[in-house]
């Protein structure tokens, strides 16, 4: 009996074998459930009242298939730092695609359930504290309205995996509108297969961008609507601090999600050179390259579209080139238009890129934290800082205040608009590691209570001061990826 209600009509499984391997996520030994992510089963119409812990730890792990799923590891190719490379699910398996009653699909995948054909090197596991660390951060991701995967449940798997040293192995469920990358793309047209080609081309039209099914020109129009996507995506994360740390092209989704939560964090202090990453040693996805490397990336994918714009391919390559050209003047736009909304000023005006510029090189030469300066703004900082009585602050804050109240706008209308676009609260990387460190000791109070504040990062919440102040820690903060 399907008590849980999974209602599965997996699509990507039907398509070619080329596509994916078959295959079960590989038993483990004494799985158990650790977090259960409540809000988005109930979006998913999943129903878990009927079934005990323990049969939540055995379906969570893949020990227990359910109905109707057909697991697959996808293969997918990708530019890691730069470099072609052949990549697929080497520990991940898709169980396959879950419909909502209001229609919706989602992937249900499992991360870290054991080596698939795609492991290469790899043991196709992942520990506890990354996978820990993604359900926070995704999760905290979509509070903040950026389009994200989602994290719906870790268990552990009672068995131990070997990095640097060991550690508990962990495996964790994560929902995605599609797990289709650029690097799908790349795949399929590194094997110079017009007809895989097309089949990707068409799946992916068919399952997000079914407005252009019938347009004049599809594979330009879903290279315009993926630029478009991707620009929105990276503008967000700019909005917040938020640095990818591994934007490879097998990281970069054609539904415009942002996914894989490896070594990615938030700064603190403003400094656009930021990067985290332990193995980013030239700083090629530090915070200020993002939105060219997004562009890069881009890129990748017009040329996978290449013999689908146009039976003539110098036409294609031209057309392509153009889409690909506008990148720039549609990110300066946006991005205008983000830190506008985040200065609560409407309309546009001539000397707005100045005081917006004048803001962020005043941040950057007092390290100024990012966040806690717009909560200045909005008269919402966790505490007094000596940093905002600064003359050249004050200065730039009279003009600000004079620009605030320019196109009809009021005190009102301003606070609104910074309200929905400041978070007060942002994913502090010493509060996520006080959090891992104690879930590793098997207390998971502290990431229950990130959590719940990270869940309304624009209310004012009781002892949410807890979670706005940066690290006191002169130490670099370091992050390494996942595996
Ligand atoms: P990532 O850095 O997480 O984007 O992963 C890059 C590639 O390495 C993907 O093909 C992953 O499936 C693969 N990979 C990462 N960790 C492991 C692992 N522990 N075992 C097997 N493959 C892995
Ligand atoms: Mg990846």
């Amino acid at each position: 009996m399907n008590k849980i209600n999974w209602n599965f009509n997996n699509t990507y499984f039907d398509l070619s074998r080329s596509f994916k391997e078959d295959i079960n996520p590989i038993p483990v030994k004494n799985p158990k459930l650790v977090l259960l992510n409540k809000i988005l089963a109930s979006e998913l119409n999943l129903d878990f009242s009927k079934v005990t812990n323990k049969e939540l730890s055995e379906i969570f792990s893949g020990n227990s298939l359910p109905e109707g799923s057909n697991s697959i590891a996808q293969a997918y190719a990708g530019h890691q730092f730069g470099h072609f490379t052949m990549l697929g699910d080497g520990r991940a398996v898709l169980l396959g695609e879950h419909v909502s009653k209001s229609n919706k699909k989602y992937d249900i995948q499992f991360k870290g359930s054991g080596k698939t054909a795609f492991s290469r090197s790899g043991d196709g596991r992942a520990a506890l504290g990354p996978m820990l660390r993604e359900y926070i951060i995704s999760e905290a991701m979509h509070y903040l309205n950026i389009p994200t995967t989602r994290s719906l449940a870790v268990v552990k798997t009672g068995e131990e995996v070997i990095r640097e040293k060991i550690l508990q192995g962990a495996i964790l469920t994560r929902v995605a509108s599609s797990h289709i990358r650029v690097g799908t793309f790349q795949y399929v047209a590194a094997r110079q297969n017009k007809d895989e080609l097309k089949i990707l081309f068409d799946y992916t039209i068919d399952r997000h961008y079914s407005k252009i099914k019938d347009s004049k020109n599809p594979a330009l129009d879903l290279l315009n609507q993926l630029i478009d996507r991707q620009c929105d995506l990276v503008v967000n994360w700019m909005r917040v601090g938020f640095i990818h740390g591994v934007m490879n092209t097998d990281n970069m989704t054609v539904s415009g999600e942002t996914i894989d939560y490896g070594p990615c964090a938030f700064m603190d202090i403003y400094d656009p050179k930021t990067v985290f990453s332990s193995i980013d040693k030239m700083g090629r996805y530090a915070y200020c390259n993002q939105p060219i490397i997004t562009k890069w990336n881009l890129s990748r994918f017009a040329e996978c579209l290449i013999p689908l714009i146009d039976n003539n391919k110098n036409k294609s390559i031209e057309l392509a080139t153009e889409a690909i050209n506008l990148f720039e003047k549609k990110y300066e736009e946006k991005w205008m238009n983000m830190m506008r909304n985040k200065l609560g000023i409407f309309g546009s005006d001539k000397n707005d890129k100045l005081l917006i510029l004048d803001l962020l090189t005043w941040m950057h030469e007092k390290k100024a934290d990012y966040t806690n300066t717009f909560c200045h703004l909005m008269d919402q900082e966790p505490k007094k800082d000596e940093i905002f009585n600064d003359e050249n602050f004050l200065n730039w804050k009279n003009r600000w205040k004079e620009r605030l109240f320019k196109n009809n706008n009021s005190l009102e209308k301003s606070s609104k608009l910074m309200k929905d676009t400041n978070p007060l609260v942002i994913p502090r990387n010493h509060k996520i590691e006080e959090s891992l460190e104690a879930a590793e000791q098997n207390d998971f109070k502290p990431i229950f209570k990130i959590l719940e504040i990270l869940n309304k990062p624009y209310t004012k919440q009781v002892s949410i001061e807890n979670y706005q102040h940066p690290s006191k820690s002169n130490k670099k903060y370091q992050t390494f990826c996942g595996t």
